[in-house]
């Protein structure tokens, strides 16, 4: 790379723009596929009338909104476009030069990005081999110029998550000045009562920051909305480093509908809770080793047959997300699109076998 432009971001692949396929059915993304949840078009019509304003800079209608859900001041919430990019921002708000971030891998592909953009440097610690975050090993990765450290639960593409036990042996292991990000954008999908709420357990302690998003269970992927959860003086710092105005008015107005519409996001979580058991098991007749899963996806370890695969599905029409060498991530769809993951699986398993 040529000066002035920083060699360390070298690093970091393009984005290379996917096939467009408009008739692709997209388990690609981990979206949910009902659909807006009701009252929200009709939120982001009216807010519609506005535009010519510019937002509201403080986000206050849905910083208090979550506030109450949730039990915490608005002063402890900071949103932003999406949890993505407010783990940039965090990234940014802890990057003194030589300094590190500790978090799992595999797990999710913004982590990476968002440190060396920030000029932190990655510390990775390989999963275990059933696809959990090593926690006693991510411990002991902390040294003196870590800022923080990253636990994803449930993880982001292998759908397991951390245990209560591992999650308080990791919060007593690190020192308050060590930031403990616990990414909970799967959150509302979590049914394993030993798979802690981190709000509600850890919300106290002083280096607890937890990320949520309205893209996943809430159905807002397209308007880019997520919030972090962290002690006052951390979530004032982080809002210094987000964009002015990242979350416009629209936004603003969809996320605060969602909010209204809990019981239905309750009742759809609950029909894609229904259909991954119902998947995990039929899939584990044709991969016996795919492991459980509390997110709306599920982790197929087909090494080096992944990329493959993922082809043989899009040859059928169907989108899901490869990771070459080492496994797919499916996004649990409407019944028929996940019967027909189903049949490609059991038609590349015989093609291979023949
Ligand atoms: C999808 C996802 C997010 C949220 O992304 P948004 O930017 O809020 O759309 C955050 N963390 C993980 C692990 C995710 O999979």
């Amino acid at each position: 790379m040529t000066k002035p432009l920083r060699e360390d971001l070298g690093s970091i692949p393009l984005y290379v723009p996917g096939k467009a396929l408009p008739d692709a059915v997209k388990l690609s993304s981990n979206e949910v596929p009902y659909g807006p949840l009701p009252g929200v078009a009709d939120a982001v019509a009216e807010a519609a009338g506005q535009v010519h304003r510019y937002p509201d800079l403080a986000v206050v209608r849905l910083r208090d909104a979550l506030a109450e859900r949730l039990g915490v001041d608005a002063e402890r919430i900071t949103t932003g476009t999406g949890s993505v990019a407010l783990i940039g921002h965090l990234m940014q708000s802890i990057a003194d030069p030589g300094c590190d971030v500790v978090y799992s891998w595999r797990s999710f592909e913004a982590y990476p990005i968002a440190a060396t953009v920030a000029g932190l440097s990655s510390v990775q610690v390989p999963n275990t081999p059933d696809h959990r975050h090593d926690i006693p090993a991510m411990a002991k990765s902390i040294g003196p110029d870590t800022r923080a450290v990253i636990v994803c639960s449930p993880n982001n593409p292998t759908g397991r998550t951390t245990t209560t036990a591992e999650l308080d042996e990791l919060f007593d292991a690190v020192d308050e000045s060590v930031l403990v990000v616990v990414d909970e954008a799967y959150r509302e999908f979590v049914t394993d009562p030993d798979s802690p709420d981190a709000l509600e357990r850890y919300g106290d302690r002083p280096n607890a920051v937890i990320f949520r998003t309205f893209s996943k269970a809430w159905g807002l992927a397209g308007l880019r909305v997520g919030y972090m959860i962290a002690r006052p003086e951390v979530a004032a710092t982080v809002r210094k480093c987000v964009i002015p105005f990242a979350v416009n008015n629209v936004a603003q107005a969809a996320a605060s509908a969602a909010l209204e519409a809990e019981d239905e996001m309750r009742r759809r979580v609950g029909l894609v809770v229904a259909e991954r058991e119902r998947m995990l098991e039929a899939v584990r007749e044709i991969v016996p080793e795919v492991p459980d899963s509390q997110a709306n996806f599920f982790w197929l370890p087909l090494g080096e047959d992944s990329v493959r695969f993922a082809a043989h599905c899009e040859e059928r029409g169907i989108l899901v997300r490869p990771f070459a060498g080492d496994g797919v991530r499916v996004t649990l769809g409407l019944p028929g699109d996940n019967e027909a993951i189903l049949e490609g699986l059991r038609s590349f398993s015989r093609a291979k076998a023949s």
